[in-house]
C-alpha cells in the first residue's frame, strides 16, 4: 500500500483529516472505467458485555457504572464524520446502508430514526434501499424491533448463534435460547426480510447439539442465514484462555450438516457463509464481495473508495471517545492509504472468490482498473489445481475451491515488482 497520509505518529489527538481531493484525482497508471456501486456502513461501538471470542471493535458499556449511552454525542460525531467525507463521494448514489457494531439495537429507536433521516438528508439513497440493523436477541432489544422498522430499517440481522443455553453461556452471550425464539418471532412480524447469525464448533458442542440448533433455526424458514465456524482470533479472551473445542473432523461434519440442511430447507448457498432464499440475498454484503465501494463512518470503520485512477482504503479512529472528539474536529481518520496495483488482484479475489457464482473477467477490469492479464497466472494455477473453473469470461470457485478458499485466494498474492 502506498500511503496518502500516514497513520503513524504524524499528529497526536485527534486523528487525520480526509485527503486532498485534487491529489485523489491525479492521473496514475490505473484506469478504472467508472466507479462501482456505493454502500454506507455505520459502526455503533458498544455492547452490554464483550464476548470472549469477539475481535470486532466493540466495547462493553456498563450502564450501572457509566450511565446512559452517549447516543447524541455519537450521532453528532457520525454526522460530522459523514459531512467531512461527502466530497469523496460527491454525486454518487448510495445503494444500501448497514448499521453494524457492536450492538446497534442498544440504541433508542428514536436515535436510529434520527440517524437514518440525517443520512437521507446528506446522501442520495436509492429508493427502496436495503437498510440493515444488527440486533441482539435480548428482551430489551426485542421490544424495539417494531420501532426500528418504523424508523426505516428494512432488514434485521439477529445474532442468535445457538439455541442451546449451555453453548450460549460458553461463548459469553448475554441472551438465552428462549429470548432468541421470541426475537425471531418479533422480527418475522415486523420485517419483510431478516438474517439469523449462527455459529458452530462451539466449546462443548456435540454434533447432535449443533444439528438441533440448526434444525430450530431452519424451522422458522428464515429468508437468510449466515453460519460461521467459531475461530480463535488473536487479541481475544479465548486466544489467551483457549476453551476445549470440537475436533477438526467433527467441525467438518458440522459443515456438512450446514450444507445439507440449508439446501433441504430451500436456502441457496451464495457465499461461503451466507445462505438465502430467492430475492433475499444481502445486497450490502454482495456489494463488498463484488468489490464495490463503501464509505464507513463510526469508530474503527473501514472504507474502500474508487476514483478514476486509484482506489483508497480508510480506517477511522478505533476508540469511541477519541473518535467522537476527532470527528467533531474534522479529523476522524486513523489512516488513509492508496491500494497499490500489486495488491489489487489479491484484494479483489479475497472478496469475489467467496461467491459461489464467482465473477466476470470484465468486472475484474472495471473494478480494479487492471487488465485481465494481471491475473492470468493465478487463474491458470487455480484451474490446474481444480480450485476454480473458467467458462469463457466467467470464473467461479469449484466446490473444492470453496473448501480450500485461502489456498485459492493466495494464488493471486503476487509480487511482480510494480507499485
Ligand atoms: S455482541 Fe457481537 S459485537 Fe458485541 S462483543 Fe459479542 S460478538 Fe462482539
Amino acid at each position: 500500500m502506498a500511503p496518502l497520509i500516514t497513520a503513524a505518529g504524524a499528529s497526536p489527538e485527534p486523528g487525520q483529516a480526509n485527503p486532498d481531493l485534487l491529489a485523489l484525482m491525479r492521473p496514475s497508471t490505473l484506469n478504472l472505467g467508472g466507479v462501482p456501486p456505493l454502500s454506507l456502513y455505520v459502526h455503533i461501538p458498544w455492547c452490554l458485555r464483550k464476548c470472549p471470542y469477539c475481535d470486532f471493535n466493540s466495547h462493553a458499556w456498563d450502564a450501572q457504572q457509566q450511565g446512559a449511552l452517549p447516543e447524541s454525542a455519537l450521532v453528532a460525531a457520525l454526522l460530522a464524520d459523514l459531512e467531512a467525507a461527502l466530497p469523496l463521494v460527491w454525486g454518487r448514489k448510495v445503494q444500501t446502508i448497514f448499521i453494524g457494531g457492536g450492538t446497534p439495537s442498544l440504541l433508542a429507536a428514536a436515535t436510529v430514526a434520527e440517524l437514518i433521516a440525517a443520512i437521507r438528508a446528506r446522501l442520495d439513497i436509492v429508493p427502496g434501499a436495503e437498510i440493515t440493523l444488527e440486533a441482539n436477541p435480548g428482551t430489551f432489544e426485542r421490544e424495539r424491533f417494531a420501532a426500528f422498522a418504523h424508523a426505516g430499517v428494512t432488514r434485521l440481522s439477529i445474532g442468535v448463534q445457538s439455541f442451546d443455553d449451555g453453548c450460549l453461556q460458553a461463548i459469553g452471550r448475554v441472551h438465552s435460547a428462549d429470548q432468541a425464539h421470541a426475537a425471531i418471532a418479533e422480527a418475522k412480524a415486523h420485517f419483510g426480510t431478516y438474517n439469523l447469525d449462527l455459529m458452530y464448533a462451539l466449546p462443548g458442542q456435540s454434533r447432535d447439539l449443533w444439528q438441533d440448533s440448526l434444525r430450530q433455526a431452519l424451522a422458522y424458514q428464515p429468508p437468510h442465514v449466515s453460519i460461521y465456524h467459531l475461530t480463535l482470533e488473536p487479541n481475544t479472551y479465548f486466544a489467551k484462555h483457549p476453551p476445549a473445542l470440537p475436533d477438526e473432523d467433527t467441525a467438518y461434519d458440522m459443515l456438512d450438516d450446514v450444507v445439507a440442511a440449508t439446501a433441504a430447507s430451500g436456502l441457496q448457498r451464495y457465499e461461503v457463509s451466507a445462505f438465502a432464499r430467492p430475492g433475499h440475498r444481502s445486497q450490502h454484503n454482495l456489494n463488498y464481495w463484488q468489490f464495490g465501494d463503501y464509505l464507513g463512518v463510526g469508530p474503527g470503520a473501514h472504507s474502500k473508495l474508487s476514483f478514476a485512477h486509484r482506489i483508497i482504503r480508510q480506517v477511522r479512529l478505533r476508540d469511541p471517545q477519541r473518535y467522537i472528539s476527532g470527528a467533531m474536529a474534522g479529523r476522524a481518520l486513523s489512516s488513509s492509504t492508496e491500494v497499490s496495483r500489486r495488491d489489487l488482484p489479491f484484494e479483489f479475489m479475497l472478496n469475489a472468490l467467496r461467491l459461489v457464482d464467482g465473477f466476470n473477467l470484465s468486472d475484474f477490469s472495471a473494478r480494479t482498473g487492471l487488465p485481465t492479464s494481471s491475473i492470468e497466472a493465478g487463474l491458470s494455477q487455480g484451474q490446474s489445481k481444480g480450485l476454480l473453473q473458467r467458462d469463457g469470461q466467467h470464473v467461479h470457485p469449484t466446490p473444492r475451491g470453496m473448501d480450500f478458499l485461502s489456498d485459492l485466494q493466495a494464488l493471486f498474492l503476487r509480487d511482480d515488482g510494480s507499485t
